[in-house]
């Protein structure tokens, strides 16, 4: 009908109906796929810039929907925030982690990303111990992945929830920095351990000065701050090369490994540089 051409009010309605019904629909089936186990994690490796030798895995959540097949985390993460689920799927994917992480040879570490909305939950410190004590993994070989979007609404506790996790002995990684939050403010008020320079900046390495330029920048802030450094979506050689030639630390990405199963991680750190 003439009414829902493109760009008619009906047909934006038209539109907005069938995002909100997709988005009910995922809501519900991701709450069933909670319940009946159906997610997994997958691990992608992080490699040492110093020696090559693989430091640690991040766990980076996977579902594959009986009908629809794999749907990105990009996807349902935002669904699950708003509706709350990412607690439970958070904690669960907390335990996972560790659980695995536990067999692995010990200096390697596990890092787990952590939504906003599971900071200012009350619990998460419980939970990182829970985690903790279940799989009898010690602490340090647990890093938790934060991203800078924590702050957008800092309030007093955002800090002190902060502090109370890394009182437990746990390693805290700025994640996607440089992407979501203008204010270099918080970097004064909490001490992270690791800075993650995202993929966006990686990607225009090697064709933009002006990326380069910030990523060098962004190195030296780090440094000055006495965090460690990670690179991600690093996929070509000459990448690599530029970020060892500005002193970064690590770097994570498909040119080192695309994230794996479980399964497959011991035997990936085994074969690794053989
Ligand atoms: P992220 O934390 O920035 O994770 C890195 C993403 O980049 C992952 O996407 C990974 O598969 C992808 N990646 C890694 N290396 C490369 C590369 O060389 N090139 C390209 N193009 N991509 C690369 P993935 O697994 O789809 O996850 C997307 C986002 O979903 C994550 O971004 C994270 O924000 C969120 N996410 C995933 N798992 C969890 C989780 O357990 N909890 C929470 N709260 N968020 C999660
Ligand atoms: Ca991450
Ligand atoms: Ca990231
Ligand atoms: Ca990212």
């Amino acid at each position: 009908a003439k009414s829902h051409a493109p760009g008619s009010v009906r047909f934006f309605v038209a539109r907005l109906g069938e995002q909100v019904r997709r988005r009910l629909v995922l809501e519900r089936d991701l709450r069933e796929a909670i319940e009946r186990g159906q997610l997994e994690l997958h691990f992608q490796p992080k490699v040492s810039l110093r020696d090559w030798t693989v430091t640690g895995f991040e766990a980076l959540l996977r579902w594959n929907h009986p009908e629809h097949g794999p749907i990105s985390p990009v996807e349902f993460i935002p669904v699950a925030e708003e509706s709350g689920l990412i607690l439970q799927m958070g904690e669960w994917a907390l335990g996972q982690a560790c659980l695995e992480a536990a067999r692995w040879p010990d200096p390697l570490q596990v890092a787990v990303n952590i939504s906003p909305v599971q900071v200012m939950a009350q619990n998460l410190p419980d939970a990182v111990q829970r985690a903790l004590q279940r799989s009898g993994l010690a602490p340090h070989r647990l890093e938790l992945e934060i991203t800078e979007s924590v702050f957008i609404n800092e309030t007093r506790g955002t800090v002190e929830r902060l502090h109370a996790l890394g009182r437990l002995g746990v390693q805290i990684a700025l994640d996607d920095f440089g992407t979501g939050y203008s204010s270099l403010a918080y970097l004064r008020r909490f001490p992270f351990d690791t800075l993650k320079i995202d993929r966006a900046f990686v990607r225009e390495l090697l064709i933009s000065r002006d990326a380069r330029s910030i990523v060098r920048n962004i190195l030296a802030l780090a440094q000055s701050l006495r965090m460690s450094t990670v690179a991600e979506g690093v996929e070509e050689p000459m990448q690599v090369s530029v970020l060892e030639a500005e002193g970064c630390d690590m770097v994570q990405g498909y040119y080192a490994s695309r994230p794996m199963p479980a399964r497959d991680v011991i035997e990936f750190v085994l074969n690794w540089g053989e």
